[in-house]
């Protein structure tokens, strides 16, 4: 069920502290931790502790959970002192989407060009 805990994500496992991360920032609602293939200086992954297979998903079932979500992509980039950076939701496998469990890239540190490949 949206939300719940789902017993084979990756991310999920994360939440629960089952498989390590490299945590950076943690809210109530949110856990932000770095990327463990960086594709660039800064690499952070931002989630909602609740289960969403993407951000759409995650927007119609709980629009404040992703407003949490973008939120804490400022957040990290304040952190990092970052005046530019790049928020990515990759969306269905032909995207590149690989983990189903809502999650935004921060990406900055580096030059970025636009439009992205
Ligand atoms: P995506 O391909 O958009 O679904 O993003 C999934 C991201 O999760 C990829 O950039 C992976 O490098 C990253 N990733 C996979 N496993 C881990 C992990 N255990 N810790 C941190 N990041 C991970
Ligand atoms: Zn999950």
């Amino acid at each position: 069920m949206a939300g719940e805990p789902q017993d084979d994500c990756l991310f999920c496992k994360i939440v629960a502290g089952t498989i390590p991360a490299t945590i950076v920032r943690e809210t109530e609602t949110t856990v932000a931790f770095r990327d463990i293939n960086p594709q660039a200086p800064t690499h952070v992954l931002v989630i909602p502790k609740a289960h969403h297979r993407d951000a759409a998903a995650l927007a119609a079932a709980a629009p404040e959970l992703a407003a949490d979500v973008l939120r804490e992509t400022q957040a990290v980039a304040d952190d990092e002192k970052l005046e530019s950076y790049r928020t990515v939701f990759n969306t269905g496998t032909g995207a590149g989407q690989t983990v189903w469990h809502a999650h935004a890239h921060v990406l900055g540190g580096r030059g970025l060009e636009w439009p992205p490949g």
